[in-house]
């Protein structure tokens, strides 16, 4: 390490799964382009395989892995290795300050590390809230744990602000960023349409449902697991049986989604069960769908920037944004509503076109700048670049 690199504020971004991975790699460009900080990388691998694909294609090179994942990991494993292994390097590395983002077992776990030796957090993607602790499960609560401890919240948007004062966060502590995930989004589009071969793995299956109309899906929520993904997995095989429809579903790995769905939906005609694709592919999905019907929290954020109707698979979202704009609607796992409220958007244009409006209520795609300025100012850093 030289002279320079220790005079710097050392700023440790820290995160672990794929969703993390995506809203964050933004953010590590944003700060290491505005110069004065020191800024490293540290990934739990709370998913493996597919943050991997993430790092490759955010061209993120982590100086600290922690390597965590294990097969079928239940929460109080997971948390409590987190923490251990996390603290570990904390004391190594000596942040002055942390990094996080978002909901994840990792996000919480990092910031009480973080917070056990008194280095302050900035918590990207602050203050959304269902108002339910066991909806999403368990990530509301890993966010208002970390959002508790936290001394900068980078609010997505305005509601996730008011939300933030609600709850007596100072003002001044609150920046409204927009969601760093649209620039993900854009960056990756961008990169799609000037280098289509990053995306190209996806012509053979746009080949063979060439003419249907086309459903993309994606499914992974914990609360879903037993009885929701089963409904799921009925909802789309009902939905499959029309010759126009299409459905192609980059399977989770987790062993709570592949094989429910591999048993339903196995070798239908009509869907195309592919493994989870890299960021790029998955853009171009969504830019190729006419539906997305999704559990995702970034999908519901994503959709909206394509002009896509988004079904949401859960009964509450901390995302009531898109609801509000008529861009998504929430069906829960309930297999009638699901195949309804599909039905009605293939079948009635008048439907379809009152939610496919490009709208974008969660950001202008310069959030990580913002998030950069800010990090910087509160370490007193001017900008070198
Ligand atoms: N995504 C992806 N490949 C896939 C499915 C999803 O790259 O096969 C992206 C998607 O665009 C979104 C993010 O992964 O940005 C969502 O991750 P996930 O659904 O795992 O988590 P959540 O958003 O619910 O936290």
């Amino acid at each position: 390490m030289t002279r320079a690199d220790t005079a710097m504020p050392r700023i440790l971004v820290c995160f672990g799964t794929r969703p993390e991975a995506i809203k964050m790699f933004p953010v590590v460009h944003a700060l290491k382009a505005h110069g004065g900080m020191d800024v490293r990388v540290a990934v739990t691998a709370q998913h493996r395989e597919i943050l991997d694909q993430v790092l490759e294609i955010g061209g993120i090179v982590p100086d600290i892995d922690l390597d965590l994942m294990r097969p079928d990991q239940s929460l109080d494993e997971l948390s409590s290795r987190i923490l251990t292994s996390f603290g570990t390097a904390l004391d190594e590395w000596t942040p002055a300050r942390m990094l996080v983002h978002g909901d994840t077992l990792t996000t919480m776990m990092v910031t009480l590390g973080s917070y056990f030796r008194k280095i302050p957090v900035g918590h990207v993607e602050a203050g959304l809230r269902s108002g339910n602790i066991y909806s999403p499960w368990p990530e509301e609560v890993n966010r208002k744990v970390t959002g508790a401890v936290s001394d900068l919240h980078f609010a997505p948007t305005e509601g996730a602000a008011e939300a933030l004062r609600a709850e007596n966060v100072p003002a001044s502590a609150i920046h409204v960023t927009g969601n760093t995930v649209i620039d993900a989004l854009f960056a990756t589009r961008d990169k799609v349409a000037a280098n289509p071969a990053l995306a190209a793995g996806l012509d053979d299956v746009q080949q063979r449902f060439a003419g249907k109309r086309i459903i993309a899906l994606t499914a992974h929520r914990r609360e879903n697991f037993g009885e929701g993904m089963s409904n799921i997995a009925a909802a789309i095989s009902e939905l499959a049986q029309r010759d126009d429809v299409a459905v192609i579903f980059p399977v989770h790995p987790n062993p709570n989604v592949r094989p429910v769905m591999e048993a339903a939906l196995g070798g239908r005609d009509n869907v195309a069960l592919i493994e989870p694709l890299d960021y790029p592919h998955f853009v171009r999905l969504m830019e190729m769908a006419d539906l997305l019907l999704t559990d995702s929290g970034g999908v519901q954020e994503e959709g909206p920037s394509f002009g896509k109707p988004v079904l949401v698979m859960r009964d509450t979202t901390e995302r009531p944004e898109g609801i509000t704009a008529g861009t998504a609607r929430l069906v829960g796992t309930d297999r009638d509503l699901i195949v309804s409220e599909a039905a009605r958007l293939l079948d009635d244009r008048h439907a379809y076109d009152a939610m496919a409006r490009a709208h974008n209520p969660y950001g202008d795609g310069k959030a990580a700048n913002r998030i950069a300025e800010a990090v910087a100012a509160a370490h007193h850093v001017h900008r070198q670049s």
